[in-house]
């Protein structure tokens, strides 16, 4: 059923009412070449990135859907991206307590992360404009947080440019939770060859929390310096494995600057992804959590079904003062970019 509410103040720009009905009400899809990209005001959402006309990740019908269901398709993720742990962190000497949505742990922002509000959108040229005000204190973050998100659609992929300015010292990790499938479809990713240009990785707790260590990844079953089938070891007998059921690991991106961190290719599609980021981090997680569910044109998705590059900076790096930093300081600005190119 075809669900007419609004959320609130914002009404969709454009719609191109093909075949995700619902989901378009409250977003805008913007075209250029071969790529077409359409973010929803609900969480800045990707609902669809399309290369030339195949869909390359996860998704449903249904705005609805992406309120009920965990998995945070799509979405733009913040004010903290991943783990927190015991939701607590100390800031200039002051602890904030956070909502514990992860075990013992904060996940993704807390109860209400910027995945789940509502956010301005425009169109600029090429770009989706995506805007939103956190309030002081939301969820327990110090600091009235203004973050622009600014999605770019090139003829061949898309950038995503993040950019935040808080009144008060705060803490940042922003990222987008895109399940991409090169396949076309929802179904085993366990075919994709990934490379990701990281000479380490942060091994984690039971609780999936960093232990702030950097291992090294050659000798590992996380080594995919060389093109490697992310279904070769992903079931080997390794502790990190195991605690996360799969792949669900912060990899040290070689470099700095905006690099390529990351490359995946699909034989049965023929189609390669090229990624990029200015971010020190990136999540490389394979889906393991995904119950099954009914995604996009009643597609059913399942674990696995899809892979997220998350770039970030590293889980827990409130609380890791030996990892790169997370903490803005009032009136400073915060810029992030990544990008993800299809050939
Ligand atoms: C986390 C996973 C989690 C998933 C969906 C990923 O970023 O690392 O552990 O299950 O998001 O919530």
């Amino acid at each position: 059923m075809i669900k007419t509410e609004r959320y609130g103040k914002g009404d969709f720009l454009k719609t191109s009412a093909d075949d995700y009905s619902d989901a378009l009400r409250k977003s805008v899809t913007v075209k250029n070449g071969d790529i077409s990209l359409t973010v929803a005001e609900y969480g800045a959402t990707i609902l669809s990135l399309k290369f030339k006309e195949k869909e390359m990740t996860l998704g449903y019908d249904d705005t609805e859907e992406y309120k009920k269901q965990d998995g945070y398709l799509g979405a733009t993720v913040g004010r903290f991206a991943n783990r927190i742990a015991n939701g607590e962190f100390y800031l200039n000497g002051k602890r904030y307590g956070l909502y514990k949505n992860d075990g013992n742990n904060t996940l993704h922002g807390g109860k209400v992360g910027f995945n789940a509000v509502l956010w301005d959108l425009s169109v600029k040229g090429n770009a989706i404009i995506a805007e939103y005000e956190s309030k002081d204190m939301e969820e327990g973050f110090p600091g009235n947080l203004k973050v622009k998100v600014e999605f770019s659609v090139n003829a061949d992929g898309i950038e995503i440019s993040y950019m935040a300015t808080s009144d008060k010292d705060t803490v940042i990790n922003l990222t987008n939770h895109t399940y991409f499938n090169l396949a076309g479809r929802a179904e085993n990713i366990e075919n994709h060859y990934l490379t990701l240009f990281a000479d380490g990785f942060t091994p984690i707790d039971s609780g999936l929390i960093p232990t702030g260590e950097i291992k090294g990844v050659k000798g590992t079953p996380f080594d995919f310096m060389e093109p490697k089938l992310i279904g070769k070891d992903i079931n080997a007998e390794d502790t990190q494995l195991i605690r996360a059921g799969g792949y669900d690991h912060n990899f040290v991106i070689n470099g700095a600057g905006y690099r390529k961190f990351a490359e995946v290719y699909c034989k049965a599609s023929g189609i390669k992804m090229q990624c990029f980021t200015d971010m020190p981090g990136v999540q490389f997680y394979s889906g393991n959590f995904l119950t099954e569910r009914k995604g996009r044109n009643g597609e059913t998705i399942k674990k696995r079904h899809g892979f997220c590059l998350e770039t970030q900076f590293f889980p827990n790096s409130v609380n890791e003062p030996a990892f790169p930093s997370c903490v803005l300081r009032a009136g400073e600005v915060f810029t992030a970019k990544t990008g993800y190119k299809f050939v």
